[in-house]
């Protein structure tokens, strides 16, 4: 069909997108996004519509589940739920998001009838393998899921509704949509103007199994409702068995639980027309409205060797296959390096340069756990110019990822800014290493702690009770709690190597030791020797632990003090032996003034004679120094 043979519809398409607000322009709240509004053309300031001032509408055409989901759908995946969670982790919306899938078409009836099963067996198989796949890649999933096989009678209704509006007609058992009787009160092809007599498009979007079928007034005509031929699925409906049309189900299913105004709708760039211009067409003439969707959001398509990926051209890896080569964390890190509504190229080099910017990431993580391990805070604090530098550069780049953010969603920009901002800061940690000036590590902290935190709004993080790094991948926070054992046996390693090297048998076995004494009790690990048996561990209460090693080494403390005291008389009475007995009481002259021959003392210092009792203890003294003496002059002979 030429464009000429339809006027109407050819001026339609020589019109160029308008911008806001010569269609109807949301009313409510402003923000300070700005959001690439397919239906303006271009980037509009976002506006939301509802009353509490924080809630949007979002519904997002999913998947057609006939085969393995490839890199081009973890691309449009990918970048809305980022999308979504920039709107929701950062600029705090509630989203009421909703889905679809898309269970029943002619290229699910046709793959079925080839693989000789049941269509619903087929598509409930690759809906699962979907949703596996949007797990493993981090994708939140929606609020609602809307199958077309379950909304059957809501989309009868609807098509009822757009026949009683005098939009939509039957013939032969298939129910059209008047395009012809649409255009005098409504832009058809809002979209994409051009498109409109694309009849490779329009025949596209009609399937497979519509080709050669001319029971409609106009050929810009769409069906609404498809006669089921032989061997097609059924359901009953006010013309007779049959299906729905492709786009019908979109309006249909968003419009029952969103209604007739919706914030955002987001799909592919290649869903623009004829899906989605025909969905606003349906959706208007249902509910006689002039604007069923406020911002329309496409993401660019994934290209490989310049061409879209997809499942017809065959040139398709799915995101199993990518999954066993790359980690789900590089390939959003991949997808988080390009805006999202430009097309992009997929290859190893450009995969490669993720990889690259995560390991920068990666490493700067570690460095600064590293770094928190082992500064303590009695280190010298206060700020010199470099850290009053490194935090301005902080609040820039703060002040210039919310800039980026808010300028429809430029995370690649956002991204850059962090990296630049971590290289900042590894400059700086290298200047204090230089300079032997510990880092001021709660700055650094800080800086890491921002850097997770956009990560987590990205949805790079696996555990968003991290406060540092991308997490471990595991629920619980398994790192956090293995950090201090993992330090234990790094230093335990280091210890008993170097005594290895130095053939130091002792020391090796006091390492032993100290490790189960005093490093893993406070840790909460109880380590019993079992002799030949090795050893058994326990958890055990730390505090209870830490107690009875404190009991453990008072009573090591006593012992040993015991020990001393009792060679410290040892001593004394081995220095007092070395005194010949007659010379024992000639040095007290502060006690004594005159002695015997034998130098026992006769008269005390005042001049007093020794009383005898006096005498006889000198004399018992006298005589226990002699034997001790002699016993010392034996020990020399020795
Ligand atoms: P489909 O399974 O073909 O219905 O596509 C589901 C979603 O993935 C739609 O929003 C498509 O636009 C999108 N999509 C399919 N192929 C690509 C691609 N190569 N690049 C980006 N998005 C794609
Ligand atoms: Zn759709």
């Amino acid at each position: 069909m030429s464009q000429e043979s339809s006027p109407k519809i050819e001026s339609q398409s020589k019109k160029t997108a308008k911008p806001f607000p010569e269609w109807i322009k949301p009313s409510g709240k402003e923000t300070e996004l700005v959001v690439n509004n397919s239906l303006t053309g271009g980037k509009t300031p976002f506006v939301f519509s509802n009353k509490d001032g924080k809630t949007i509408t979002w519904y997002a055409c999913g998947p057609t589940v006939y085969d393995a989901s490839h890199m081009g759908h973890a691309r449009t995946y990918i970048s809305f739920d980022i999308l979504r969670r920039v709107m929701r982790d950062y600029l705090g919306f509630n989203i009421r998001f909703v889905m679809n899938i898309t269970d029943i078409d002619d290229k699910i009836i046709i793959r079925s009838k080839e693989q000789n099963i049941s269509h619903s067996d087929l598509s409930k198989k690759w809906e699962s393998s979907f949703f596996e796949d949007m797990k493993a890649l981090n994708v939140l999933p929606p609020d609602a899921l809307t199958r077309v096989t379950e909304y059957v009678p809501q989309i009868v209704d609807y098509v009822q509704k757009i026949i009683d509006n005098g939009f939509a007609y039957e013939s032969e058992g298939s129910v059209y949509f008047d395009t012809q009787s649409f255009i005098k009160s409504h832009d058809y092809g809002k979209l994409e103007p051009n498109s409109v007599g694309n009849e490779n498009l329009a025949a596209e979007g009609e399937g497979a199994l519509s080709v050669g079928i001319s029971d409609k007034r106009s050929p810009f005509d769409f069906a609404l409702w498809k006669k089921s031929k032989e061997g097609e699925p059924v359901w009953s409906s006010p013309w007779g068995e049959g299906r729905p049309g492709w786009h019908i189900e979109c309006s249909a299913m968003a419009s029952d639980i969103l209604g007739d105004n919706i914030d955002i709708h987001s799909g592919g760039s290649d869903l623009k027309f004829p899906h989605h211009d025909n969905e606003l067409a349906q959706s208007e003439a249902y509910f006689g409205n002039k604007q069923w969707i406020n911002y329309f959001i496409h993401s660019g398509h994934l290209l490989i060797d310049g061409l879209k990926m997809s499942k017809s051209l065959k040139n398709f890896i799915t995101i199993k296959e990518a999954l066993e080569k790359y980690t789900s964390r590089q390939m959003r890190m991949f997808f988080i390096l390009h805006k999202y509504d430009k097309a992009m190229n997929y290859s190893s080099e450009s995969m490669g340069y993720a990889i690259e910017m995560e390991k920068t990431f990666v490493e700067f993580f570690h460095t600064v756990k590293q770094l928190i391990r082992d500064s303590p805070l009695s280190n010298p604090q206060f700020w010199e110019n470099a850290e009053k530098d490194l935090e301005k550069y902080l609040q820039h780049t703060k002040a210039e990822v919310h800039r980026f953010l808010m300028d429809n969603f430029n995370t690649s920009d956002a991204l850059k800014a962090l990296s630049e901002l971590v290289s900042k800061t590894n400059v700086y940690l290298r200047d204090c290493n230089a300079q032997k000036k510990n880092p001021r590590i709660n700055l650094v902290q800080t800086v890491a702690e921002y850097v997770t935190y956009i990560f987590n709004v990205f949805g790079l993080v696996d555990n968003s009770s991290n406060s540092i790094g991308f997490g471990s991948g595991v629920k619980g926070n398994l790192e956090e709690e293995m950090t201090p054992i993992l330090d234990a046996i790094t230093k335990f390693r280091s210890e008993v190597r170097s005594s290895a090297i130095a053939k130091d048998t002792a020391s090796i076995l006091k390492t032993c030791d100290t490790l189960r004494d005093e490093i893993l009790p406070l840790l909460g690990i109880k380590m019993d020797d079992k002799g030949a048996n090795g050893a058994i561990w326990k958890f055990e209460d730390k505090e209870t632990l830490k107690k009875e090693i404190e009991q453990k080494k008072e009573i090591e403390r006593k012992k040993q003090a015991d020990k001393e005291e009792k060679l410290k008389k040892e001593k004394e009475k081995l220095e007092k032996s070395k005194i010949p007995p007659q010379e024992l009481f000639i040095r007290e002259t502060d006690k004594y003034s005159k002695f015997d021959e034998k130098g026992l003392p006769t008269h005390d210092k005042e001049g007093n004679e020794i009383t005898k009792s006096q005498l006889k203890k000198l004399q018992k003294e006298y005589d226990t120094q002699a034997k001790d003496h002699s016993k010392y002059l034996a020990s020399l002979q020795q």
